[in-house]
């Protein structure tokens, strides 16, 4: 089995979610007392959500990239980095290790193309709702990614940071997502990612009709199946 080092902490909240699912399914492929291998570099988010806020983005990617060799000097044979929107620093990362690491939006696309799908809807932070380094890594492999309007943008962006960041899950926040989600199904959407390592927190599969794609998750499965390979 393989050591799997994680950059967490944005926010912790999704970072216990890794920790267990990894944990969890490791022990279902190998039973009895088996449990992942994992490094875990945890950072203080208030930080990080300061560098985004200030749009400090090349000092994140060093400070990343700084705990990612670290991660790599104590063992780690593959890095994933537990956020989506923090992959816009991603080739710092990947370029400060010799190590795999592990990208969340090609974990994704591998799923969404099994199913056959062409269209998806987005949800996630507004750097990642809005921004090139995440939406089009899904179209250079050929998946069309539908957002909700600005100010729907903004209710998204807000309960992330808000509320599911701070472990505050809200009926009336879950109600306003499902609106959200239906408009983008009406525009044609075949699926939803969570494009945010919280949302899994807010909505499941049972609220929709249609695939979801929790990044979380799917990034956990992808990881399971590196540190099983050999
Ligand atoms: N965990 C979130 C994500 O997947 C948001 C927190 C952050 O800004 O890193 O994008």
């Amino acid at each position: 089995m393989k050591t799997i080092g994680l950059l967490g902490g944005m926010s912790w909240e999704s970072s216990d979610i890794y920790y267990q699912q990894l944990n969890r399914k490791i022990q279902q492929s190998y039973g009895g007392l088996h449990s992942a291998k994992v490094i875990l570099s945890s950072v203080d988010f208030h930080e990080i959500e300061q560098l985004q806020r200030e749009n400090r983005w090349e000092e994140a990617g060093q400070y990343l990239a700084q705990l990612a060799m670290q991660l790599e000097l104590a063992g780690a044979e593959v890095i994933a980095l537990c956020t989506n929107t923090m992959h816009k620093v991603a080739e710092q990362i990947e370029s400060a290790v010799q190590v795999p690491f592990l990208h969340i939006v090609d974990a994704t696309t591998q799923v969404i193309k099994k199913q056959n799908i062409q269209c998806v809807g987005l949800l996630g932070t507004a750097f990642t709702m809005q921004q090139d380094f995440y939406k089009a890594r899904f179209i250079a492999q050929g998946i069309e990614v539908l957002t909700p309007t600005l100010a729907d943008q903004m209710i998204v962006h807000d309960v992330i940071y808000q509320e599911l960041c701070r472990g505050k899950i809200n009926a009336s926040s879950k109600h306003e997502y499902l609106r959200i989600i239906q408009t983008m199904l009406q525009q044609g959407a075949e699926g939803i990612i969570l494009g945010c390592t919280e949302i899994g927190l807010l909505i499941q599969q049972q609220d929709l009709q249609v695939p979801i794609f929790d990044t979380t998750h799917i990034h956990v499965d992808a990881l399971v199946e590196f540190s099983l390979s050999n």
